[in-house]
């Protein structure tokens, strides 16, 4: 019979694309002794998990809830409550999570409608407004930070003019929540997901969902049933609402490890959190640039949180990582699609946005490229 030893995988440095370092905290609250499900202790959690949510999504949209499940989970329930077949739907693609938004909607019947611009790059209001104005559309959807290319689409303004042309707005902001402002209500967002191992150093398995009240009446009115179960809001809308049906179980510790992580960013504060994102980015890249590597995407619309970086001429990529695993147990990522090979992402989200993490990785890599 073979044998097992204990768990004796190593505490990683995580600066890559996510997870990120948990913080302490999230992992004591989630080896709490579980309750069940619908105990009402839980339900105060369940209550104060939202209440946390909507703090961070800056909403006061009363179906704000962590989908059960990875950011992909909430970003399936984003399209399949929404998208019945035939509706059309207009989806900014220039990374890797636009293109997966743009499967899920195929999947589920809907006409999409791909406004296409090379990774890297972000959409200006006068490109979306031009395709909005072809005809008419059920959602924009718009990746918010795109953790592929390390770019931030901004989104002011546009949920307005999504709303001028009779359209719901969409973002993933699975790599900004809780580490660049978000700001639902402000600007008009009706659909909002995340995941929580990214800005939120929380371990992955829930995905912050939130549906503003204009969203909410589109799924009220559906002329199909959704055509997912598990994910299906009409249903679990229940479970988190004041009625607390039955629909699956909650991950009970997941959620523990959730609110301690939410608990973290409320006692930061939203500004100094956003503020901490920020600077630690810029001393990122001062650094980088000092031994020769450079960021991809141009400083007007890089993301604090994900830095892409271009691979240094005649430095093996992959080598490079897997060293920087193995002799300095720091994780950063390679790139995906187009840009495997080329570039390396650096994540410094959340817990993992700390200084000291910023000198060790600088130092590594001075040694490995020198
Ligand atoms: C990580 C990520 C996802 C998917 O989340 P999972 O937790 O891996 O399922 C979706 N969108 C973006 C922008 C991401 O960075």
């Amino acid at each position: 019979m073979k044998t097992y030893t204990d768990l004796n995988t190593p505490a990683r440095l995580l600066l890559g694309a996510g997870p990120s370092t948990v913080h302490p905290r999230v992992l004591k609250a989630m080896s709490h002794p579980l309750v069940g499900h619908l105990d009402p202790q839980f339900l105060v959690v369940m209550n104060e998990v939202q209440e946390l949510l909507r703090y961070v999504f800056e909403t006061e949209n009363q179906l704000t809830i962590p989908v059960s499940g990875t950011g992909s989970a909430s970003m399936e329930a984003s399209i399949c409550n929404f998208i019945e077949p035939g509706d059309e739907i207009i989806i900014g693609v220039n990374g890797y999570f636009s293109e997966r938004l743009c499967d899920m909607a195929e999947r589920y019947g809907g006409v999409v409608r791909r406004l296409d611009k090379p990774w890297g790059d972000v959409f200006s209001r006068e490109e979306i407004e031009a395709e909005l104005k072809k005809k008419p559309a059920k959602i924009l959807a718009l990746v918010h930070a795109e953790t592929s290319t390390g770019a931030m689409q901004p989104i002011d303004g546009m949920g307005e003019l999504a709303h001028q042309y009779g359209a719901l707005f969409l973002i993933d902001c699975v790599t900004s929540l809780g580490g660049v402002p978000v700001k639902m209500d402000e600007r008009g967002v009706d659909i909002a997901y995340s995941g929580t191992q990214k800005c939120l150093s929380c371990p992955p398995g829930l995905g912050p969902l939130s549906i503003g009240e204009r969203a909410r009446e589109v799924l009220h009115h559906r002329k199909s049933k959704v055509k997912n179960w598990y994910l299906d809001l009409t249903l679990v809308e229940h479970y988190w609402g004041d009625t607390r049906t039955y629909h699956h179980t909650a991950p009970i510790s997941m959620n523990f490890g959730l609110r301690e992580a939410l608990r973290l960013v409320q006692e930061e504060g939203l500004e100094n959190r956003f503020r901490r994102h920020q600077e630690n980015a810029e001393i990122l890249w001062a650094g980088l640039e000092e031994i020769g590597i450079t960021p991809l995407v141009p400083l007007a619309h890089r993301l604090p949180s994900l830095t892409t970086v271009r691979v240094p001429e005649g430095v093996n990529e992959a080598e490079i990582r897997k060293q920087l695993l193995q002799e300095y147990n720091i994780e950063i990522a390679g790139g995906l699609g187009a840009l495997a090979g080329k570039v390396w992402r650096i994540g410094l989200m959340g817990y993992s946005s700390r200084k000291e993490n910023i000198c060790t990785l600088l130092g590594a890599l001075r040694n490995l490229l020198s």
